[in-house]
């Protein structure tokens, strides 16, 4: 077994599919770096309201936890907690995990869009499985909220995610409070558990 597969293990044994609407983990997974690797980030009403921010590597959604969710700017430090692997579908999912399930709350995608290395050594860019190995991850997003250059860092504490200085880089404003619909289907987070509350009756 690949160590990929031991990492979406840990998202399928958390999770029983069952009960949860969440995408289940493909058996393999296509490993190697894409040209346009993609990033998603879900706003996550759990237990704590979350930010999950999530890289593609090596096939699979490598995923922080960031309470507070992304900064633009340069000068504040976001908590990024390591979580599992998720699997690419999970880019694309929105939807409700009901109580009782791990993670259980509504879910959104915030931010959906591509993203590239910027991270250089020796005059060469690093791919991001290098950086993620590293401890360094210097990123430039093409989101439909969010632009521009973001780090990745761990340090002694945990890990963090920085706004890089650059023309997308504000002082005041926050993305986080004045955005909030979802990137891929315009609801509200309201609106998306309303919807789940439907779907479930339907099925009753
Ligand atoms: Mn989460």
């Amino acid at each position: 077994m690949t160590k990929k597969q031991t990492a979406l293990k840990v998202y399928s044994t958390r999770r029983n599919f069952k009960v949860s609407p969440e995408p289940v983990a493909p058996k393999r997974v296509k490993k190697g770096s894409q040209k346009h690797p993609i990033f998603v980030i879900q706003k996550h009403s759990a237990s704590h309201l979350h930010y999950d921010f999530r890289l593609e590597i090596d096939g699979v959604l490598v995923s922080w936890a960031v309470p507070k969710g992304p900064s633009l700017n340069p000068a504040v430090k976001r908590l990024a907690m390591p979580t599992e692997d998720h699997p690419m579908a999970y880019a694309h999912f929105e939807g409700t995990i009901p109580e009782g399930s791990y993670g259980a709350g509504t879910v959104m995608v915030w931010d959906i869009g591509t993203y590239y290395s910027i991270k250089e050594k020796d005059g060469q860019i690093l791919t991001p499985a290098e950086c993620l190995r590293r401890g360094t991850l210097e990123i430039f997003l093409e989101g439909t909220k969010l632009q521009g250059a973001y780090a990745l860092i761990r340090t002694k504490r945990g890990w963090l995610l920085i706004k890089m200085k650059d023309e997308y880089a504000h002082g005041r404003k926050n993305p986080v409070t004045t955005q909030t619909k979802s990137a891929l289907t315009g609801r509200t987070m309201t609106e998306i558990l309303r919807q789940a509350q439907d779907d479930s009756k339907g099925d009753l």
